[in-house]
Formats: C-alpha cells, sequence, structure tokens
C-alpha cells in the first residue's frame, strides 16, 4: 500500500472511527471496480442478488431465437446429487443471503424429480427472503399432481409463467395456484401479462467485437448470473453455447475464464468482483444489432435465428 493511501486511511480511521471509516473505504472501491448491476447495498453484504440454473436443457416449446438454444439440445436432465452440491456451496459462500434463484431450462417440468430439486434448494436457502421460483413456459402446468402444488406451498416457492401465444388456459393456471395458496406470476406481473415477444441475439461468429464495450452496453452481464456444475457465469452463455457450438458444428470457444468455479473461489467479494467484469465470450456478442419485441414463432432451427 502507498504511503499516501497509508496516511489517508489512517487519518479517517482517526477522525471518523474504524466502522465510518471501513464503510467509506468499501464504497470508494465499490465505485472504482464498477461493480455492473449490483447495489453498494448488496455488493457491502456479499449478497448475490440473484442467480439461475436449469433443471433440462431442452424444452417442448420450440421458439425461434431462444436465449438457451434450448431447440438445439439434447435432451438432458440435471444431475440431482451435482445440484445439492452446488446448491449447498452457494449457500455456504454467500451465507444463505441469495436474493432470488430461478429453476428454469430448457422446461423444468420435464425432470422427474423437480419436487426433490425443489425441497434442496429451499433446505439450502431456508430465508424467505430468498425468493425461488419454477419458471415454466406453462404447457405441463395444468397436468401436475396436487404434491407438486403442496411442495411450492410447503417450500415457499413460486410459479412464473412466461406467456407465449399458445392457447392454454391462463386463467384456469391462476386459479389453480389460489386453490394452493401458491403464487403465481406472469413473468414477474401478477396479472395475465402480455404475450411475449422474442429478442434476437446476434451472435459475431468471428469472434471480433470489443468484448469490454459489449459487456458495458449488454443487459444480461451480471444480470442473468447462471449456476452450472460448480461454476457460476455473468450470463449463462458459457453453458448454453454448447448446444450451439454441436447443432451447428461451429466451434466458438468457451474456456474456464468465461466462468468461475464456486469451489476455488474462497469468497462471496472474490466473486462478486468476477461477475461484474466482462469475460472473453463477450467478443462473440454483436450487441448493437440485437432486436427486441419480434413476433414469436415456431423454430426452424436455421443458424440466422442466433446470428
Ligand atoms: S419456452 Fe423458453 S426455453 Fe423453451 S424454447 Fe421457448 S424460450 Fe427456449
Ligand atoms: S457474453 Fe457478454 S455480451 Fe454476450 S450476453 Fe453474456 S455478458 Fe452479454
Amino acid at each position: 500500500m502507498s504511503k499516501l493511501r497509508i496516511f489517508v486511511k489512517k487519518s479517517l480511521f482517526f477522525l471518523l472511527g474504524e466502522r465510518l471509516a471501513n464503510h467509506i473505504i468499501l464504497y470508494y472501491r465499490y465505485h472504482r471496480e464498477k461493480i455492473k448491476r449490483q447495489s453498494w447495498y448488496e455488493y457491502h453484504l456479499n449478497n448475490l442478488r440473484y442467480f439461475e440454473v436449469h433443471l433440462t436443457e431442452h424444452c417442448n416449446l420450440n421458439c425461434a431465437s431462444c436465449a438457451h438454444f434450448a431447440p438445439l439440445a439434447d435432451e438432458i436432465f440435471a444431475d440431482i446429487e451435482v445440484f445439492e452440491r452446488d446448491m449447498n456451496r452457494m449457500s455456504e459462500l454467500f451465507h444463505k443471503n441469495v436474493g432470488i434463484i430461478r429453476l428454469m431450462g430448457g422446461e423444468p417440468l420435464l425432470h422427474p424429480q423437480l419436487l426433490d430439486f425443489m425441497y434442496i434448494t429451499r433446505k439450502a436457502f431456508p430465508n424467505l427472503s430468498t425468493g425461488i421460483y419454477i419458471v415454466t413456459n406453462g404447457l405441463l402446468l395444468l397436468k401436475q399432481e396436487e404434491i407438486f402444488w403442496k411442495t411450492c406451498k410447503e417450500n415457499n416457492i413460486r410459479v412464473s409463467v412466461t406467456r407465449y401465444p399458445i392457447n392454454l388456459d391462463f386463467e384456469k393456471m391462476v386459479q389453480t395456484a389460489k386453490l394452493y395458496g401458491v403464487l403465481l406470476d406472469f413473468d414477474g406481473i401478477s396479472e395475465i401479462a402480455p404475450i411475449k415477444t422474442m429478442c434476437h441475439r446476434v451472435i459475431d461468429l468471428s469472434g471480433s467485437q470489443d468484448y469490454k464495450k459489449n459487456f458495458k452496453a449488454c443487459g444480461y452481464g451480471n444480470g442473468c448470473i447462471f449456476l452450472k456444475d460448480g461454476r457460476l457465469s455473468t450470463c449463462g452463455l458459457s453453458s448454453h453455447f454448447q448446444h450451439f457450438n454441436k447443432y451447428f458444428s461451429q466451434n466458438i470457444e468457451v474456456t474456464d475464464a468465461d466462468s468461475i468455479d464456486i469451489f476455488k473461489s474462497r469468497t462471496a467479494k472474490e466473486i462478486l468482483r468476477y461477475l461484474a467484469s466482462p469475460i472473453p465470450l463477450c467478443r462473440y456478442c454483436n450487441v448493437h444489432a440485437r432486436t427486441y419485441g419480434n413476433t414469436w414463432c415456431v423454430s426452424m432451427k436455421d443458424i440466422k435465428e442466433w446470428t
């Protein structure tokens, strides 16, 4: 530490006392490191605001431009033992202090052990301040047995339905959830939401984009934080690219630098700093060419849907 820094630190301690001085020093670091989408308060308390995790890679709906490449994925179910190990580690790292956890896919209701995943998640994060959501396209929701709704209720797990333009009885979903005392929303809105539109996220196959500028401009970086096989990534693209690469015989390079190992990381702060930084993979996103509000349609599995 430079002499000037030591002098400033000592002066602050002398003038303001240790507690207040430490707060000011942390606040300065927070701004210097430009922590994206993490409030000062959350950062200070080592609180991870949000993360999501897949229960399945595949889906029973086939949406064009799916951000998780589910239409291109093989039938892959999450391994419950890996999931439990990772949830317990997350709980340990963040002192059970995570804002929102979304269990999604693909389509999570396809997983035959869905209820076990729900119990494990709530057991690892018992505080009700952690909102746990099942995120579904709704296709299988009204086919769920009573035990599904009772498990949601018992574990205080909410159901979040994305309203695609498909013929489903959304009103009945609302009534069923009410009957069992389960909170249900439509992409975060309590009323039956407007029909979902799609975003066309444009991949630059040459990987020649400015990764730092992309990360700064991207709405997903440190927003859609994603957990997979013991690693956290700032947006999940590093996990999803495997399906794109395999289906289209591409070779988009995903390395360990695109995610962080939650078992090798020693502190929550180390992870929070990592998640707020650009990753090499950002060079494959043409953020400024993205278009939003596109009409939903079925995927033809054409590479143009993603490029
Ligand atoms: S429902 Fe969701 S996960 Fe499934 S294909 Fe559509 S966008 Fe992808
Ligand atoms: S890789 Fe970077 S630019 Fe692309 S979606 Fe993720 S955070 Fe955004």
